[in-house]
């Protein structure tokens, strides 16, 4: 029996969605949808089942994932209901239901803790400086540690079951019984989405948007191998050293641009940031800005007296690593790409 939930659309209103309840059910939105197929219909489907309260079954779709912002369906509303909003507020209630922490729900629906969860990290480090004397060296090491733990950890302790979790929320729990050669052929679909989000294309005008997309990826991933496996911060090697600056700067550049798109609020992408869209881009242009500059500190010999730079870039990796990843906007990238490749797996032939 399809159990109803009444309260529902205030829960997800608490995760950006809003006036979803005024949709009449023309399918506008649905007809506009440049990505929605005879298989694959939505958004509409989505913004009924939101309305009428039917959570399980939005808890086992895999469709909010397939939408990618480009807000056509919510500029064709009649009745402005938002369903481009509604897709992504779907997207951040289902990160968080399969979050088994749970501090994903509660640092989507209350910006204080977010506060408060992001003073902590700054905190720490301040602490960790001092017990280190505010000496570089033993700093800078433990930093490079710190980085390569926890990308581990969050992995394997957080990331790792979340996933688990979606697979058997999506594929186990409908009745979908999948074969193993199924698993194994669909594969490169997880992987080709992870680095290329080509399905983004089939957006209108969404060209330059999936290049920056793509380029921030590719520059994201490299300077994560950079810093962690290569040590940039750390080494003498020229080859690491310049190729560190460059990833570096793709990272910081396309990012502003970002953030710029964000402030003018032109895009309807844009017009609804969240505090997890602000920080996400803002973070992440941090994070390519104040290791460029620790880097550059590093080789003109002026870190020694001046790890307050170092210490600022540790306090946003440390947010990064400890927040934003875990809980925030990043395990967008994530879910989205494992979404995509259950879907393929789970396809009517
Ligand atoms: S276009 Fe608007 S009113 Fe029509 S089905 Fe979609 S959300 Fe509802
Ligand atoms: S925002 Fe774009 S991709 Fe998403 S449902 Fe609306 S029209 Fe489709």
């Amino acid at each position: 029996m399809t159990k109803i939930d009444r309260k529902f659309s205030k829960e997800l209103k608490k995760y950006g969605a809003f006036d979803f309840t005024s949709c009449y059910n023309c399918g506008n939105c649905t007809a506009v949808c440049s990505l929605a197929t005879k298989d694959e219909a939505f958004p509409r489907e989505l913004v009924r089942l939101s309305a009428l309260g039917i959570k399980e079954e939005i808890e086992s779709s895999l469709k909010p994932w397939s939408c990618y912002y480009c807000g056509e369906c919510s500029t064709y509303c009649p009745q402005s209901a938002n369903p481009g909003e509604l897709m992504m507020s779907l997207r951040r209630w289902l990160t968080a239901r399969y979050d088994w922490t749970g501090f994903s729900g509660l640092l989507y629906r209350s910006l204080p803790l977010l506060v408060v969860a992001m003073l902590l990290a700054v905190t720490g480090v301040i602490l960790f400086a001092f017990f280190n004397k505010f000496e570089a060296k033993p700093i800078m090491h433990l930093g490079h540690l710190f980085e390569m733990f926890a990308i581990g950890t969050v992995f394997v302790v957080i990331l790792l079951p979340n996933i688990i979790r979606m697979w058997y929320l999506a594929v186990i729990r409908p009745g979908t019984n999948p074969s193993l050669a199924r698993y194994i052929k669909g594969a490169g679909t997880l992987f080709i989405h992870m680095f290329t989000q080509k399905r983004a294309l089939g957006c209108d005008n969404n060209q330059r948007r999936w290049f920056e997309h793509f380029i921030l990826v590719i520059g994201y991933l490299t300077l994560l191998l950079m810093t962690v496996v290569f040590d940039w911060l750390g080494t003498a090697n020229p080859i690491i050293t310049v190729a560190g600056y460059i990833v570096s700067i793709i990272v910081f550049s396309v990012t502003a641009d970002f953030v710029k798109e964000r402030i003018k609020a032109k895009r309807e992408i844009s017009r609804h940031s969240r505090p997890s869209d602000w920080l996400f881009v803002i973070w992440l242009f941090l994070m390519g800005f104040t290791a460029f500059i620790v880097r550059l500190f590093v080789d003109v010999d002026l870190i020694e007296n001046n790890i307050w730079i170092y210490l600022i870039h540790l306090t946003v990796l440390v947010q990064w690593a400890m927040i934003i990843v875990p809980f925030g906007k990043w395990t967008h990238f994530l879910y989205r790409s494992f979404a995509l490749y259950f879907q393929e797996i789970i396809k009517k032939r």
